[in-house]
C-alpha cells in the first residue's frame, strides 16, 4: 500500500460573504468566518474545514469556546509536532497522535479530521462514506434555518424556501416564548401538515418546568420537535421525561462518550450531531453509531460551514446507519451556478467548483473520491485573510511559518 507521509499542514483564516445577517440565542457575532485546513504528501491533497464558535456551546461554562485564531495555534503549535512525517493512510494513529498533542480543542481537530480523510480518500481513489463503511443514502435531506428575526421577516424567508422545494425547517427561538409559540403557529399555518417545524430554543427555556409549558404550547402551535429548550444534562434529561413532543439534544452532546451517556440516562429522544462537535468525522461517525445502536433518530448540522466542510456532513450522514433527520446544511454554490436564492443559502459565494445538486429538498451525495467536491484556489486566496504552515523539515522536524 502507498505510504503518504504527512509533508504540509496549512491554516487559513477565511471569510465568505453571507446573505443576510443570521443569528440564534446567545449568537452575538456575524457569520461567515471559518478555519479552513490543508494537509499535502507528495502530489495529494487534502481540505478540511471547521468554524470555531467562541459563544456557543454547553451549560454552565462547559463546553468549549474556540475562535479561527485560537485554532491556528492550536493546530501549529499542538497538533502539526504530532502529525507531520506520518503515514495519513493510517489515519487512526494519526489522530490518536494528534490528541496527545493537546486536550479538547474539537473544531482545530475536526478541520484536521477533515483534510486526512479527504487526503486519503482522494489518494485511495474513494469517497470518504466508503471509508466509514458505505454509503446508506444517496441524498440528505435538508431543513432550512430560520433566524432569529421579526416574524414577518421569518414568514416572508420561509415562503420563498417553501417555493424553492423546502420541505423542512429549523426554526431559531429563545428570547421571548410568546412571539415563538406565534410564529410556530403562522408557519404551520402557512406549511401545511406535511413540512417539518423544528424548533431550537438554543437552551433559552430554563428553568425546565417553564421549558416544559412553553414545548407543550409549541406542541400544540404545530412543533414536531423541540431542541435543547433548556441547557444541562440533568434539566434536558428533566424536560425529556416529562414531555410528550420529542426532545433533541444538541449543546449537551458533542463527544462519543457524551452520546453513551445520553442514552444511558434518557437525556434526550433525538441526538444532533456535527461533525466538528466530536472532533471530526471518525468521532461524528462513532455518534451516528451510538445512536444507531440504541434505535435514535439523530440529524447531521453544522454552523454553516462552506463547501468543504458542509461536505464533510454530507459523507458523515451518508454513511450513517441511523434513522437520520432533515438536517441545517447549506446548499453550497458558487456565485450565479443557478442555485437556490433564499433556500440552504447563507453565503453569496462558496469555495467549490461546483454548486451541491438539490434534488426534492435534498443534498445529492458525490461519489467522487474524497469529499467528492474541487476547491476553487482562486477563490480560497481571494477570501483568505490569514495564512499559516507547518511543513516537514529536512531533518524530519516541524517547521512553522506564516504571511
Ligand atoms: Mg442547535
Amino acid at each position: 500500500m502507498t505510504r503518504l507521509p504527512i509533508e504540509l499542514v496549512e491554516t487559513r483564516r477565511v471569510q465568505l460573504p453571507t446573505r443576510t445577517d443570521f443569528r440564534w440565542n446567545g449568537l452575538e457575532r456575524p457569520l461567515g468566518e471559518v478555519l479552513v485546513v490543508r494537509v499535502s504528501s507528495g502530489e495529494h491533497e487534502g481540505f478540511g474545514e471547521s468554524v470555531p464558535l467562541p459563544d456557543w456551546g454547553g451549560a454552565f461554562g462547559s463546553p468549549y469556546g474556540e475562535t479561527v485564531s485560537i485554532d491556528q495555534i492550536v493546530i501549529h503549535e499542538q497538533l502539526a509536532p504530532f502529525v507531520l512525517g506520518r503515514d495519513a493512510m493510517a489515519i487512526g494513529e494519526v489522530l490518536a497522535s494528534a490528541r496527545r498533542g493537546i486536550i479538547g480543542y474539537p473544531y482545530a481537530l475536526a478541520a484536521l479530521d477533515i483534510a486526512l480523510h479527504d487526503l486519503v480518500g482522494r489518494a485511495a481513489g474513494v469517497p470518504v462514506h466508503m471509508l466509514l463503511g458505505g454509503r446508506a443514502r444517496r441524498t440528505i435531506p435538508l431543513a432550512h434555518m430560520i433566524g432569529l428575526m421579526p416574524e414577518e421577516q421569518a414568514l416572508e424567508e420561509a415562503s420563498r424556501c417553501l417555493e424553492e422545494g423546502c420541505r423542512a425547517f429549523q426554526v431559531k427561538t429563545g428570547p421571548d416564548a410568546n412571539r415563538d409559540v406565534s410564529l410556530v403557529g403562522r408557519l404551520r399555518d402557512l406549511c401545511g401538515d406535511s413540512v417539518v417545524l423544528r424548533v431550537d430554543a438554543n437552551c433559552g427555556y430554563g428553568p425546565p418546568k417553564r421549558a416544559l409549558d412553553i414545548v407543550r404550547a409549541l406542541g400544540d402551535a404545530g412543533a414536531n420537535f423541540v431542541e435543547q429548550p433548556v441547557g444541562g444534562r440533568e434539566e434536558l434529561a428533566m424536560v425529556t421525561r416529562h414531555s410528550a413532543l420529542p426532545i433533541m439534544a444538541d449543546e449537551d452532546c458533542w463527544t462519543p462518550h457524551d452520546a453513551v451517556r445520553l442514552v444511558a440516562d434518557g437525556v434526550a429522544d433525538i441526538i444532533s450531531v456535527y461533525v466538528a462537535k466530536s472532533g471530526g468525522i471518525a468521532g461524528a461517525s462513532t455518534v451516528t453509531r451510538v445512536a444507531a445502536a440504541a434505535g435514535l433518530p439523530h440529524d447531521l448540522n453544522g454552523s454553516l460551514e462552506t463547501g468543504i466542510g458542509n461536505a464533510a456532513s454530507l459523507q458523515v450522514a451518508a454513511a450513517s446507519q441511523a434513522e437520520l433527520l432533515a438536517s441545517v446544511l447549506p446548499v453550497s454554490a458558487p456565485t450565479s451556478s443557478g442555485s437556490t436564492a433564499a433556500f440552504g443559502r447563507y453565503f453569496t459565494d462558496d469555495v467549490i467548483t461546483s454548486p451541491m445538486k438539490l434534488v426534492d429538498g435534498s443534498l445529492e451525495v458525490p461519489d467522487d473520491p474524497g469529499l467528492g467536491f474541487e476547491v476553487d484556489r482562486g477563490k480560497l486566496d481571494h477570501y483568505t485573510v490569514e495564512r499559516r504552515e507547518s511543513r516537514l523539515g529536512s531533518g524530519g522536524e516541524a517547521e512553522a511559518s506564516g504571511e
